[in-house]
């Protein structure tokens, strides 16, 4: 069966990146988790690369799996570990208390601080430090399997954006070897030089994927000003405008990497599993060299995300006596392939 999509390509790559991270450290330990298609408002990266802190990342865990958002972050991150006046205890937010007041009940909800009433007075403390840096790096990647002039025209303005806005300690691109074995240099030329290059080589078929590094990226000034550019020439003979761009400051950064990984210790990338259809009958899971992959038997291929819907014109729900007989223990395959990913995406927020 033939992978023939960026959404197979990508799987892979997240496979790879989750057993092997991180490339040229000569095999040294790197903690890190592994999830896709997050980011900001403006950008989504394709795979996202937490490397964290093993006892932060424990310590994190006693959270829940369920990401904290802003608002539970600024409770969590600033409960007192002694009951006190929540607005003793916590910095002004920026905004109006009802919400932080809104937040404490959520939090307390969810198990993760204590509350209690003196009067009309909302006291809290916390039942877990939050840990401040239990994320140590982020790191993004673009995947883009089949490059070409144009792809890597459009790249190249992409990864500079990335670069400059320094909001991921990294940038890398993942894209598929030549027969080579490497890439083209001329597609690279256009590259930023802080940038990345990751050539991943399956000549041994779909489930032998190799990597090589074809490029180190430099490390971006991730705790410093970014400059986010939001407009800029087109290069044509008959473009003489300047580019424009705006500071982001690195308070802002900091907040957005810590909801980034956040939603990224919710979701691992597994999750695709969400938004495709296992409860149908030609629903498969296949393994590959780093992991599993999802594979069609009506369409004897890999499908991707967006194929694999309630549209699908193959869809065919997995008939009830599947169910019935509580294969293999209880559910549906269906059910049984949410739970296998279920349980590895548990597994890396446990610490692998
Ligand atoms: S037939 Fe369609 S819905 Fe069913 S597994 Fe294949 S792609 Fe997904």
């Amino acid at each position: 069966m033939s992978v023939g999509h960026e959404f197979g390509f990508e799987l892979r790559v997240c496979a790879w990146v989750e057993q092997c991270w991180r490339p040229g450290s000569d095999g040294d330990d790197v903690s890190r988790l592994v999830a896709r298609q997050l980011g900001t408002k403006r950008r989504r990266w394709d795979t996202v690369v937490l490397e964290v802190d093993p006892a932060g990342l424990r310590q994190r865990a006693k959270f829940g799996a369920q990401r904290l958002d802003s608002d539970l972050l600024h409770v969590v991150r600033h409960a007192p570990p002694e009951w006190a006046f929540y607005r003793d205890a916590l910095p002004h937010p920026g905004y109006p208390w009802r919400y932080v007041r809104e937040a404490i009940h959520r939090a307390s909800d969810r198990g993760i601080v204590e509350t209690r009433r003196d009067g009309n007075r909302i006291e809290l403390r916390r039942r877990w430090e939050y840990p401040a840096d239990w994320v140590q790096r982020v790191v993004a990647i673009e995947n883009k399997p089949d490059l070409d002039a144009s792809a890597a025209d459009a790249l190249a303005d992409q990864l500079q954006r990335d670069v400059a806005l320094g909001l991921a300690d990294e940038v890398w691109l993942a894209t598929a070897a030549d027969e080579e074995g490497g890439v083209e240099r001329a597609l690279l030329a256009e590259l930023p030089v802080e940038a990345g290059i990751l050539a991943f080589d399956s000549s041994g078929g779909n489930d032998e994927w190799t990597a090589s590094v074809e490029w180190l990226p430099r490390t971006l000034a991730a705790d410093a000003t970014g400059t986010r550019i939001t407009d800029r020439p087109s290069g044509s003979a008959f473009d003489q405008s300047a580019a424009e761009f705006e500071y982001v400051d690195a308070d802002w950064k900091t907040e957005k990497r810590l909801e980034i990984a956040e939603r990224a210790f919710e979701r691992g990338w597994r999750s695709y599993v969400d938004t495709m259809r296992p409860d149908c009958r030609h629903f498969r899971l296949t393994r590959a060299d780093h992991g599993y992959v999802p594979v069609c038997a009506a369409k004897q291929r890999e499908q991707s995300a967006a194929e694999c819907s309630g549209s699908c014109p193959e869809y065919e729900p997995e008939p009830p006596a599947w169910r019935q007989r509580g294969w293999p223990i209880e559910g549906g395959p269906g059910s049984a392939i949410r739970d296998v990913l279920a349980e590895r995406r548990q597994r890396q927020r446990d610490g692998g």
